[in-house]
């Protein structure tokens, strides 16, 4: 918040417990980028007045009147002129805030948001007309991608920006560019924040924006990422095997995709930190899916055995959001460590 140039919103789908939420709203966030009425209804639930930002092109019938006449919601979005006409049928758009979402694809986005969602650019000043003939404000957001491992790819997309919003006849008050902000995992160094918000604070000057203009920027990844570990219990161990029981069904489904392949991890017996020789382990997880294995290969105590415990650090974005009951396991026990004091030093922060 305090090296970005505009207002920071957080992308709710990264991690929406109720208690990470809390943290985010006692840091100062107070503006949450929701896809879908539930995720506004936690929100709301936890800070009553933090403003949701309804910012799905795609939503089930109702819920975007729902979102405004319950929970006053404002701000919506649409790609493609059809959303309009169904925003139109749900909201009272002289009161609303519409955001146009472009499409723009960067290749150094690990995950293209831009196939499914986002108008083409040369469609763009019709769909931004439109919504502004609706009676609604319209606005103007991107999002390059997820995992943007570059931080140029901003600049790119600021880019195209600016040329649109010059050739359009209105003026736009509010640029949202999109999250995607990376995080650091074993094995995978990205460049530090400070080099994207460099990159993005010299673009979005450029940025011809109506007076009293602001920028948004919506990350997830990047604020939920460091505050939660996941605990789990070695059940059994085959020489360099090891079967846990969590994995690829559970908080650890984001290895799947394409980016870093482990997380930081270190073991726990009886509650004190295991150290001594390491070896490397695959590692399973508990269902009877054969693909239910980390992909990557996971530095432990060459001693570790059942009953011991690992903790996979740097785990709050996408982890918890994802994790289904396959096979009937779902990882639902979660605790708040709101003191460091009882832990050793060193014992509970990861760097990364
Ligand atoms: C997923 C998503 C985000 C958050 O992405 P991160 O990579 O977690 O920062 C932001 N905006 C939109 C539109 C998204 O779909």
């Amino acid at each position: 918040m305090a090296g970005f140039p505009g207002r920071v919103l957080y992308a709710v789908k990264a991690c929406a417990e109720p208690e990470v939420l809390r943290l985010l709203v006692s840091a100062g966030i107070r503006h949450f980028d929701c896809a879908s009425l539930p995720e506004v209804e936690t929100v709301k639930k936890v800070c009553p007045t933090a403003t949701c930002y309804f910012m799905v092109p795609v939503w089930l019938r109702g819920e975007a009147r729902a979102a405004q006449q319950e929970l006053g919601v404002r701000h919506f979005m649409v790609d493609h002129e059809s959303g309009v006409q169904r925003l139109e049928s749900e909201i009272n758009m002289q009161r609303s805030v519409v955001f146009a979402r472009m499409a723009v694809h960067h290749e150094a986005a690990l995950h293209d948001l831009s196939v499914r969602f986002g108008a083409p650019v040369e469609t763009m000043p019709a769909l931004i007309e439109t919504i502004h003939a609706s009676g609604a404000e319209p606005a103007l957001a991107f999002n390059v991608g997820t995992m943007v491992i570059r931080p140029e790819a901003y600049r790119y997309a600021i880019g195209i920006a600016k040329t649109l919003l010059n050739r359009l006849p209105l003026k736009i008050r509010l640029a949202d560019i999109g999250g995607g902000f990376p995080r650091s995992y074993p094995q995978f160094e990205v460049p530090p924040l400070s080099s994207y918000f460099e990159e993005i604070t010299s673009a979005v000057a450029q940025l011809p924006l109506a007076s009293g203009g602001e920028v948004l920027t919506e990350p997830g990844r990047m604020l939920a990422a460091p505050g939660v570990s996941a605990i789990s219990e070695v059940l059994q161990r085959k020489g360099d095997r090891l079967y846990i029981n969590d994995g690829m069904h559970g908080v650890f489904w984001e290895l799947r995709y394409k980016g870093h392949d482990q997380y930081a991890c270190r073991v726990y017996r009886k509650g004190q930190l295991l150290e001594g020789k390491m070896q490397a382990f695959t590692i399973y997880g508990p269902t009877c899916d054969s693909g239910d294995e980390l992909p990557g290969k996971v530095q432990l105590p060459t001693d570790i055995c059942p009953g011991d415990h690992l903790e996979f650090g740097g785990l709050g974005a996408y982890s918890l959001t994802g994790r289904t009951n396959f096979n009937g396991r779902y990882s639902d026990h979660l605790v708040t460590i709101d003191s460091l004091d009882q832990f050793p030093p060193g014992h509970i922060r990861y760097n990364t």
